[in-house]
């Protein structure tokens, strides 16, 4: 920034510079070539006199700056204080010939006799001849260069405004570079006052977001610990009192499949954790891939299709067979959560129906729906939170972690999937995935 205020700067100096310097010098010639053409035409006049009153003798005693010729009225040349006699007819020179037209004539052009460049100011006199002065151009650049000082100062004062321009850019962007970023309690200059708004709102957000997952990393550490120590108190307890002897051996066998129902529940708990965890850390670094939706869901529902027996619950899969740019152990466990959910959550004799098919946009769609218990519109923005459950100890009793929802938000973000949720209470729920139309193959 700061080059770039200084080279705009300097440019800019050196362009004014240079008008000014231009402009100098044309008025400075004009004036030059004025004031030789005055002194021209004032010895003209002089000469005019003396020679009515002396002759040519007068014009023989005139000094030797310029050069004077005396032409008569039909251009041939009487006298000539710098070259001898004859000369060729001057009635053809521009000077000449407009002197004797309209009583004086001037110009600058080359001299036949000399070959220098000449200016001359030529003179009708009252008796019809034309006295005629001239000096070579070179004397009048010569007095051009009386001026040439003031190219040394033109150089000093560019120096100068180099050194200024650079003082001035700096000056300009130390305010900016010492900006407090931690405070911004004022812009150092008011255009930047809208920028230094939005960094502050940026700022704001940012730790806003920030608290706010800190707060969620304490929340869900707090609810782990929890959620861990309830089974592990259980298990603790059934150990003691079977250590102790406490129990009778018909028991005995009760205790031993509590123990076993706990830890079966600890052990799905830490599985959910590790998979969120894994895709908090920004996505597992596993293969996308085409995946199949409808293969994916037949396998998914093979899997559950012993726990749905056990419950007497139909499972159904509708639709098509439709592929999708993704990761398929995620996708699988995302719909495995949904299945067992649906499952779990449904009422003896319901049913389950998978569907898996793509919309006119060309955007596939999973849903899974069942005929259970519903959930209250209350709750039904809230159950992919972490650890949320409508009933705790329904859940609790199915088997549930409270994290399967959770990781299948996860894994609809993670494959840009809009995830929506329709339920009724006591008919049934409804979840689908649409995945955007340009993960298509
Ligand atoms: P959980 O392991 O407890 O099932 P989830 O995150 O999968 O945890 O679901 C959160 C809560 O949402 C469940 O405890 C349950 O109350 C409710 N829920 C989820 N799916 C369904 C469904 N298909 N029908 C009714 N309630 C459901």
């Amino acid at each position: 920034m700061t080059k770039k205020i200084f080279r705009s700067s300097f440019i800019l100096g050196v362009l004014v510079l240079l008008l000014c310097a231009a402009l100098f010098f044309g008025l400075q010639i004009r004036q030059t070539l004025d004031e030789t053409y005055l002194a021209l035409q004032q010895e003209a006049i002089y000469a005019e006199h003396g020679l009515a009153i002396s002759g040519q003798r007068y014009l023989e005693t005139l000094g030797e700056i310029n050069r004077i010729t005396w032409i008569s009225d039909d251009g041939s040349v009487l006298y000539d204080s710098d070259f001898a006699l004859p000369i060729a007819n001057q009635l053809h020179c521009s000077e000449v010939s407009a002197a004797l037209k309209t009583g004086e004539g001037q110009g600058i052009r080359k001299s036949e006799s000399s070959g220098q460049e000449t200016m001359y100011y030529a003179l009708l006199c009252k008796d019809g001849t034309v006295l005629r002065l001239s000096r070579p151009m070179s004397t009048v650049r010569y007095a051009l260069m009386s001026v040439s000082p003031i190219f040394f100062v033109l150089l000093l004062v560019l120096m100068i405004s180099a050194l200024l321009s650079f003082r001035t850019a700096q000056q300009i962007v130390k305010p900016i570079n010492e900006l407090d970023l931690d405070t911004l309690d004022s812009s150092p200059y008011p255009e930047l006052t809208p920028l230094v708004h939005r960094i502050r709102e940026q700022q704001e957000t940012i730790q806003e977001q920030s608290n706010e997952q800190e707060r969620l990393r304490r929340e869900f550490s707090a609810n782990v610990s929890h959620e861990l120590k309830t089974p592990l108190t259980s298990i603790s307890g059934f150990a003691e009192l079977m250590a102790k002897g406490n129990v009778p051996p018909d028991l005995v066998t009760e205790f031993s499949s509590d123990i076993y129902r706990e830890s079966q529940r600890m052990i799905s708990l830490v599985d959910d954790i590790i998979r969120l965890s894994r895709l908090d850390e920004g996505g597992p670094e596993l293969q996308t891939e085409l995946v199949n939706l409808y293969s994916l869901a037949e396998d998914t529902l093979d899997s559950l299709q012993a726990l749905a027996d056990r419950q007497g619950i139909r499972l159904e899969l509708q639709g098509e067979s439709v592929e999708i740019c993704g990761i398929w152990q995620l996708l699988s466990e995302a719909l495995y959560n949904l299945c067992d959910n649906a499952i779990k959550y449904n009422k003896p004799g319901g049913s389950v129906i998978v569907r898996v098919g793509e919309s006119e946009d060309h955007a596939a769609e999973l849903s899974v729906t069942d005929t259970g218990i519903g959930i209250p519109p209350e709750h039904q923005s809230r159950v992919f939170e972490r650890f949320y459950r409508v009933d705790k100890s329904h859940s609790k009793e199915v088997g549930g972690t409270g994290l399967g929802l959770s990781i299948v938000k996860h894994v609809a973000q993670y494959h840009d999937a809009e995830l929506s949720l329709v339920s009724t209470p006591g008919s049934g729920t409804c979840v689908t995935l649409r995945f955007p139309p340009q993960l298509n193959p």
